[in-house]
């Protein structure tokens, strides 16, 4: 029981009749009284009889009554003695805080207070955070000294601080870390998995922020402005109002410090963890020894959401799906990196239907297929895509804008606007010599292959090449460099990073180039491959010769340029990984010729816009900056939203129509691409009909498509055998050499494959011969079914033809039948088609390679009794496509290759299908995806060229067994 205080006040509505006072000595007494019978048993009786006199009086019955009423109000309004009692508190807490030091047991007492996380606690925190440096600094010390034993991360904090000194956020120990791909910086949410509660992680954040000076410049958001105007050093790209952000912390409302920055970006969980702060909100901060841990405040806030409410991270109920309410005309947002994910999330929001097409079979661009988990986990990804979609977003996925279709045809589709946010995924190489040898491959092609392809688990079936005990090198400086080299680090790898500058000029993110050293990653500075040594008989690599460098004078960038000073190191490597950047991808901007691109082949933006030359297309992000940072990408992604959702110009039926329309283009983009019908054409080669309506209103003769026949599959080049745009089919012909194709091939009518895109490639060129020479086309096995759409394309043209047909053996051949599409050309061009058949075994036809007859040809035309032959398209096995193009070669008769290299992406963004072709004496490097598949077969570099179709063969071995093929 507690006493009452004379001076205290009476609750002012404790009722009115019973307002009035009492004797305060009366009642004094009754509480000396008990308790007096509580400590002291002797005086038990006297006291007694105390009581019962004291209970008659006047005084004690009305406090009596009075605190019957109080017990009644506490009940029904108990936040009003909260406030009464949180007053009186904090006058204490006060007092205390202007003694010299905060005694053990009152900072003891004060932190439990804080950790109740109650209006007391809240109290608490705003009162601290307005308290003057040197009375936090009190604070600081006092839990420095007497909590140092339960928070380890106490002890020393009070050193230095605010400037110099911190709690950082949880980071695993690279001993720990360095075999898996879990998220190695966990921010301050891991130090719940050290055991700590919520509220005390909150507590270290709130601790975090309390360093903060709240400067009147804020420079942490607006950055450090130039007198001429020119684009500020530092703060933040998309102007989240950061001192605010800290203010807000600093008070303990996390929540609305949540609220606050999203709303200038939506994607804090992503953009904390991976902006370069030091170069940004926190290079310019004026604690500049140790900056405000901005970045992972930013992500706290929405990791802390997740964590309070796992079930509810975005209340949207309300929000009506705007392909439904059909009040706004759709809008296309091409690409789902960061730019265009902020493009379609903050459209949506604002009520436009919003489809996104994507080219990949996953969204998040670079966020999921370049950057690894242990950095930035995919679910952050998916749960971006999951708001996007419960606003009524769509996804088009398989999807690659200037291939399967142009903006032009998007827009006739139905939508109104587009945003192009397709990235700069085209890797950049050395040109050194011997960059054509296997095992050298571009940073997105391996991060590729593991991030998104997932080839380093046993159940999936991308190759990748063995890494574990290998020497790797990853060349380049910057964050791809240390994400390939912290992958390979973790496949077991032996790993180096090569960098022609020094650490210095490194533009990777500090934290990450930290976390490599930390994991066991050496550094070689100040070194340039020169050339890549390999071995004569597996085209492996074994050596580099590397350049030493040395700093010379400031470039364009401001660096000093590295200088080769002669002399020269030998290296042994098993396997290197280029991260030399990213140049643009040539895709959309061929397709478009009215898009304006700059020399680098970025698209322009007209003047303070995000609006591109074409009317209604907007861009940003990569495909504008060239390679940037995700923030960057994120801050276009929103201006340009902005911009887009303008005055509409429609009435509220076209409005309706438009919609209808786009809708029904997006349906036809997400219909699952089944087989219709599959006929076995010969042991082991089959031909599967599949609906896929896009692609077959795109495809022309000469392209391919790539193929994901099931999730866990791999990413396979096919060439189209056949289309029918107004059934949208399209037809592929397989032969089960590899496992995954022995896989397809045993697909069934009625199965969907996980994703076909395209169609790829440039399609053939077709030139009119008005002389009636002859195209001859040399088909090797399954190179006839992409043979066949080609020499219809010249037959309708009106072209003479002669397919030179090879097979094995008879029991291989197909589609030769009169009523197949070999013979049923014959039948429609009887005049314009020749056909010889050749088997290796005589079994039909010739018994002879193609380049017997072939040969026969090219003599007689020499010898001037034979037709003129006006191209040779050779389309097989490699083997037999050099064999083609060495014997034309002589002749000089032009020879086209269709190449099926290995490849994995299919656009351009791995460069695995390069193609060593030499011009004007130069080696030059082509890749099959965009410069061919048709390249000119006499400028290959065959014997360079063929090595790379059996990059791994051991590893196609291996899952062939795997899958009891072998
Ligand atoms: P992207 O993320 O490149 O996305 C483009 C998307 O468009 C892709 O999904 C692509 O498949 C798709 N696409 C391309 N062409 C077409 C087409 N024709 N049709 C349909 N879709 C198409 N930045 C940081 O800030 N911090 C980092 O730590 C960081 N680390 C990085 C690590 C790596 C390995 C790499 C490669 C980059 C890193 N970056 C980092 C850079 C950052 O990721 C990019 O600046 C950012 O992702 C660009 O976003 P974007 O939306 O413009 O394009």
């Amino acid at each position: 029981m507690s006493q009452p205080n004379n001076d205290q006040q009476q609750p002012e509505n404790v009722s009115g009749n019973e307002k009035q006072s009492y004797n305060h000595d009366d009642v004094a007494r009754y509480y000396k009284a008990n308790l007096d019978i509580e400590s002291n048993r002797h005086y038990i009786e006297k006291t007694r009889e105390q009581i019962n006199e004291l209970e008659q009086s006047e005084s004690v019955e009305l406090f009596q009554r009075q605190v019957a009423l109080l017990q009644k109000r506490l009940l029904n309004d108990p936040k009003f003695f909260q406030q009464m009692f949180i007053t009186e508190g904090t006058s204490a807490i006060a007092w205390e805080f202007q003694q010299n030091k905060l005694s053990k047991k009152f900072t003891l007492t004060f932190w439990e207070l804080l950790l109740k996380n109650d209006d007391m606690s809240s109290l608490l925190l705003r009162f601290i955070w307005n308290l003057p440096l040197k009375r936090k600094r009190k604070f600081i010390r006092a839990i420095d000294k007497h909590l140092c034993e339960r928070y380890p991360m106490f002890k020393g904090l009070s050193q230095g601080w605010p400037g110099e000194n911190n709690i950082p956020p949880y980071i695993r120990p690279p001993g720990e870390r360095n075999e898996d791909f879990d998220l190695v910086n966990q921010g301050y949410i891991g130090y719940m998995g050290l055991g700590y509660s919520f509220r005390e992680v909150e507590m270290l954040v709130w601790l975090e922020v309390l360093r903060d000076k709240q400067c009147d410049d804020r420079p942490c958001e607006i950055g450090i402005p130039h007198d001429d105007g020119s684009e500020a050093d530092g703060g933040c790209p998309v102007k989240i109002h950061i001192p605010e952000m800290l203010h807000l912390i600093g008070e303990g409302k996390f929540k609305q410090a949540f609220d606050l920055i999203k709303e200038s970006n939506p994607l804090p969980n992503v953009t904390g963890r991976v902006c370069p702060q030091e170069i940004q909100c926190q290079g310019v901060c004026t604690l500049n020894k140790r900056p405000i841990e901005i970045g992972q405040l930013e992500w706290y806030l929405p990791q802390s959401e997740k964590v309070l409410n796992p079930d509810d991270d975005f209340a949207l109920a309300d929000h009506e799906n705007p392909w439904a309410k059909a009040e706004k005309p759709p809008i296309a947002i091409v690409g789902s990196g960061p730019a265009g994910m902020i493009n379609a999330y903050l459209l949506a929001k604002d009520g436009y239907p919003v489809t996104v097409f994507e080219a990949f079979h996953e969204l998040g661009g670079v966020l999921r297929y370049g950057i690894p988990e242990f950095r930035l986990p995919n679910e952050l990804i998916d749960d971006v895509e999951r708001k996007i979609t419960i606003l009524g977003g769509k996804f088009v996925t398989n999807f690659i804008v200037g291939k399967t279709t142009t903006l032009e045809a998007l827009k006739r589709a139905g939508f109104w606007k587009i945003f192009i946010g397709t990235g700069a995924g085209l890797p950049r190489f050395m040109n050194v010599p011997g960059e054509h040898m296997n095992g050298i491959m571009s940073a997105n092609e391996f991060l590729t292959r593991v991030n998104l392809m997932k080839a380093h688990l046993e159940d999936y079936e991308t190759p990748l090449p063995k890494v574990r005990g290998k020497q790797v090198i990853v060349i380049g400086g910057g964050n791809t460099a240390m994400d390939a080299a912290r992958t390979a680090r973790r496949l077991g790898g032996n790993v180096t990073i090569v960098y022609r500058r020094t650490q210095d000029e490194m533009p990777v993110r500090v934290e990450e180039l930290h976390h490599a050293t930390e994991e066991g990653i050496d550094l070689k500075q100040l070194r340039a491959p020169r050339e890549f040594i390999g071995n004569d008989k597996t085209h492996f690599v074994t050596d580099t010769i590397l350049d030493v460098m040395q700093l010379g004078e400031p470039d364009a960038s401001g660096r000093r340029r590295p200088v080769v000073t002669g002399e020269s190191e030998e290296m042994k490597v098993d396997l290197v990984i280029m991260a030399l950047g990213n140049a643009s991808n040539p895709i959309v901007k061929d397709a478009e010729p009215e898009l304006k691109t700059s020399k680098w082949g970025t698209i322009e933006v007209r003047s303070d816009s995000q609006e591109t030359s074409m009317d209604n297309v907007y861009t940003g992000g990569d495909a504008n900056r060239g390679g940037s940072t995700a923030i960057k990408a994120a801050g276009d992604g929103m201006s340009a939203a902005k911009e887009i959702a303008g005055d509409i110009p429609f009435s509220a039926s076209e409005i309706k129509s438009l919609v209808a329309t786009a809708e029904n283009y997006t349906l036809q983009g997400q219909a699952p691409q089944r087989i219709l019908e599959r006929i076995e054409l010969a042991e082991g080669i089959v031909e599967l009909v599949v609906y896929s309506p896009l692609i077959a209103k795109a495809a022309r003769a000469g392209q391919f498509v790539r193929v994901l026949a099931w999730d866990k599959g791999e990413l396979v080049p096919m060439t189209l055998a056949d289309w029918d745009a107004e059934q949208g089919t399209i037809v592929l012909v397989i032969q089960g050499l590899g496992s995954s194709s022995m896989k397809i091939n045993q697909m069934q009518v009625g199965d969907a494959f996980a994703g076909i895109a395209g169609p790829l490639g440039l399609c053939s060129k077709l030139n009119q011969y008005e002389h009636g020479e002859t195209v001859v086309f040399t088909a090797g096995g399954v190179g006839l079914p992409p043979v066949y759409p080609i020499m219809r394309e010249h037959l309708r043209m009106g072209n003479h033809v002669t397919l030179i047909s090879g097979f094995r053996t008879k029991d291989l051949m197909f589609w030769a039948e009169a009523d197949e599409r070999i013979g049923l050309l014959q039948t429609e061009y009887p005049d314009l088609l020749d056909v010889i058949y050749t088997t290796n075994d005589g079994s039909f036809g010739l018994n002879a390679f193609v380049t017997g007859p072939l040969e026969d040809m090219l003599e007689k035309m020499k010898a001037g009794n034979g037709r003129t032959i006006g191209e040779v398209v050779t389309i097989g096995p490699p083997l037999m496509m050099r064999a083609v193009s060495d014997l034309t070669k002589p002749y000089g008769v032009k020879t086209v290759a269709s190449l099926n290299s290995i490849m994995v992406d299919a656009t351009g963004m791995c460069g695995a299908c390069m193609v060593p072709v030499t011009i004007d004496g130069k080696m030059v490097r082509k890749h099959a995806c965009i410069d061919g598949p048709e390249l000119d077969s006499h400028i290959i570099d065959w014997d360079k060229f063929l090595p790379r179709f059996m990059q791994f063969k051991k590893q196609e071995d291996e899952s062939k067994v795997r899958h009891g093929f072998a």
